[in-house]
C-alpha cells in the first residue's frame, strides 16, 4: 500500500466529478480523480443520457423513414441488425469516454481507477484491482458518486427484468415488454424498444405520464405515444411480478381495487434512482445524509464535514447531468476560495421522447400548488411555418410570466427539438428578461424558435400567426 498526497481529491468521474476536476486543474489545483470505470464519464456517458441518446436517435430514424409515406416517400420494412445498433452505441461511448480520459492527462488530473472509502476526513482508501489498495490524503474532497436504479420491493431476480442500465445493454428485442414507471427513463426506453419492434405497454402509478410536468404537455406527447405503445396504464400498481424462464406473469392493481393479470417477455423497472451516499465510509467523517439519503449541502455544495464538498446526483434533486455541471464550478470556487453560490433561476428538464418535452422555470402547476398569480402565453405548433414543413405541428410553446411586470418566470414546451429550444427560456429567466425582450428578439424564419417570440407576441394580444377577434 502506498500514501498519495493531493490538493483536490474528486471521488467519482460523471459529469460532476470530471467538470470539477477539469475546472480546478484549469485554475491551477493539482487535482486527483477516481472512478470505478477505466475513464472518466459516470452514469451519464457509460449507461445513462448518451447511450440512451444514441438509441432515441436510432429510434428517430425509424419513426422518420415510417412517417415519410404522408409525404409520398415509401421505404421498405426496415431490417434492424440489433448487433450492429448495440455496437455502434458502445462506440460512441468509448469515444467519449476515451477522449475525457485524454482531456484529463493533457491537464495533468491524475486519474486513479477503484473504489474509494473514506477512513477520516482527510484520507480515503482506495480498493483498485485484485488486493492492490492505496491511501490518498487531501485537502479537500468533492463526493460525486452519483446514484443507482431503484428496484421495487418484491422483484425477483430474473435476466427478463431489467433495468435502465441492463435494458441499455440491448441484448435483444423482445417481442413483448412492460415498463414499470412513466418518468423520464420509462417514457424514453420504452420509446426504443417500440420503435425497434417491442410491443410496449407502460404502467405508471400516478394519474399522469411525466408528475413533474404540465398536463397540456404531456397530454400532446401522450397522445403520440398511444400510437407506437400498446397500452398506457395509469393510476395502476404492479402488486406481483412471478417470472418463469421465458416470460413474466404481472399482477396490476387499479386506484378502485381491480386486478389483473399479463404475461411479458421482458419487464423494465424505471421508478426513480437513489443517491451513492452508502458504502462510502461518511461515517468515518463528519458528513450528514438526509432523511432521503442525498448528502446534505450548502449553497456553495459544502457538507457538514469542512474538507468535504459534494455535488451532482449524490447531493439532491434534481438527478440531472448538467445540474451536476454545474454545481462542479460552484464547489471548486468556493473551495479555491471564490465567492459564490449555487442558485440557479432555471435548471432546464428535457425528456428526449418524440416529440420531447422541456420546461424550466416555474411551471403551470407549480404556481397553482404555490398559489401563485400567473399569466400563460402560448403558441400552437399548428400555427408554426416550421412545424409544418416538418410535418410536425403536435407542439405547444408556453410562457409563465408575471402577470405585472411581464418576466419570465418560466418556458415550457413540446414538440420535435425542444430540449435545444428551452435554452432560450433558461437564459431568459436567467437575465431577467420580459415578455417584450422575446418579441424584440428577432428570430430565424423559418424556425420553431418563432414559437417562443410568438408566444410572447400572444400575451399581447398580436402574434403575427394568430387571429383574435377585438373585443367590442
Ligand atoms: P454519475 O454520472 O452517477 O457518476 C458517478 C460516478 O461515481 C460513477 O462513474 C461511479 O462509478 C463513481 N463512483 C461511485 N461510488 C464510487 C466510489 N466509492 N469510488 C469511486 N467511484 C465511485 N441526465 C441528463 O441531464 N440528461 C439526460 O439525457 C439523462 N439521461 C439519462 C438516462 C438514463 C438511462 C439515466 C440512468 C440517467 C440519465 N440522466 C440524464 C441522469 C444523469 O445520468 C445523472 O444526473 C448524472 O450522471 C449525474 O452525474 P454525477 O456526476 O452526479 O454522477
Ligand atoms: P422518474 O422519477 O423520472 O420516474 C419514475 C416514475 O415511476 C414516476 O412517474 C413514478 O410515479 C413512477 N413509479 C414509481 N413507483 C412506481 C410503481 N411502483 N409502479 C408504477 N409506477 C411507479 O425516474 P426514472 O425514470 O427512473 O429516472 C430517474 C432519474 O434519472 C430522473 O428523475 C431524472 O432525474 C434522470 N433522468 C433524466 C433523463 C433526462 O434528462 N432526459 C433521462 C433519464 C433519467
Amino acid at each position: 500500500m502506498s500514501l498519495i498526497k493531493t490538493q483536490l481529491l474528486v471521488i467519482g468521474a460523471g459529469p460532476g466529478g470530471y467538470a470539477a476536476a477539469f475546472y480546478a486543474a484549469d485554475r491551477g489545483m493539482e487535482v486527483t480523480l477516481v472512478d470505478r470505470e477505466p475513464d472518466p464519464g459516470g452514469v451519464c456517458l457509460y449507461r445513462g443520457c448518451i447511450p440512451s441518446k444514441a438509441f432515441l436517435h436510432a429510434a428517430k430514424v425509424l419513426s422518420e423513414a415510417r412517417d415519410a409515406k404522408e409525404l409520398g416517400i415509401v421505404f421498405n420494412e426496415p431490417r434492424i441488425d440489433v448487433d450492429r445498433l448495440r455496437t455502434w452505441k458502445n462506440d460512441v461511448v468509448s469515444k467519449m469516454t476515451g477522449s475525457l480520459g485524454l482531456l484529463a492527462r493533457h491537464r495533468k488530473v491524475t486519474f486513479m481507477q477503484g473504489k474509494a472509502t473514506f477512513i477520516n476526513s482527510n484520507t480515503v482508501s482506495i480498493q483498485q484491482e485484485g488486493e492492490s489498495r492505496q491511501e490518498v490524503q487531501f485537502e479537500h474532497t468533492i463526493l460525486a458518486t452519483g446514484s443507482r436504479p431503484v428496484s421495487l420491493p418484491g422483484v425477483p431476480d430474473s435476466p427478463l427484468i431489467l433495468n435502465s442500465t441492463t435494458a441499455l445493454d440491448l441484448t435483444d428485442v423482445p417481442p413483448s415488454l412492460l415498463v414499470i414507471g412513466g418518468g423520464y427513463i420509462g417514457l424514453e426506453l420504452g420509446t426504443v424498444y417500440a420503435e425497434l419492434g417491442s410491443k410496449v405497454s407502460v404502467v405508471e402509478m400516478t394519474p399522469g405520464l411525466l408528475p413533474g410536468a404540465d398536463r397540456d404537455l404531456v397530454s400532446i406527447l401522450e397522445k403520440r405515444l398511444k400510437t407506437i405503445f400498446r397500452a398506457i396504464m395509469l393510476t395502476t400498481k404492479v402488486v406481483k411480478i412471478e417470472a418463469g424462464p421465458q416470460n413474466v406473469k404481472v399482477t396490476f392493481e387499479t386506484a378502485d381495487g381491480k386486478t389483473s393479470e399479463e404475461t411479458y417477455d421482458k419487464i423494465l423497472v424505471a421508478v426513480g434512482r437513489k443517491p451513492n451516499s452508502h458504502d462510502l465510509g461518511l461515517d468515518h467523517t463528519k458528513v450528514k445524509i438526509t432523511p432521503q439519503s442525498f448528502v446534505a449541502v450548502d449553497l456553495q455544495r459544502r457538507t457538514t464535514d469542512p474538507s468535504i464538498f459534494a455535488i451532482g446526483d449524490v447531493a439532491g434533486e434534481p438527478m440531472l447531468a448538467h445540474k451536476a455541471a454545474h454545481e462542479a464550478r460552484v464547489a471548486v470556487d468556493a473551495i479555491s476560495g471564490k465567492k459564490t453560490t449555487f442558485e440557479p433561476k432555471a435548471i432546464p428538464a428535457v425528456v428526449f421522447t418524440d416529440p420531447e418535452i422541456a420546461w424550466c422555470g416555474l411551471t403551470e402547476a407549480q404556481a397553482k400548488q404555490e398559489n401563485r398569480t400567473i399569466a400563460v402565453a402560448k403558441f400552437p405548433w399548428g400555427a408554426s411555418g416550421r412545424a409544418m414543413t416538418l410535418n410536425r405541428t403536435d407542439g405547444l410553446t408556453k410562457l409563465i410570466l408575471d402577470p405585472d411586470t411581464k418576466r419570465v418566470l418560466g418556458m415550457a414546451i413540446v414538440g420535435p427539438g425542444a430540449g435545444e429550444l428551452i435554452a432560450e427560456g433558461v437564459l431568459a429567466i436567467e437575465m431577467g428578461s420580459i415578455a417584450e425582450d422575446l418579441t424584440l428578439t428577432i428570430h430565424p424564419h423559418p424556425t420553431t424558435s418563432e414559437t417562443i417570440m410568438e408566444a410572447a407576441e400572444n400575451f399581447f394580444g398580436h402574434a403575427t400567426h394568430i387571429y383574435r377577434p377585438k373585443k367590442t
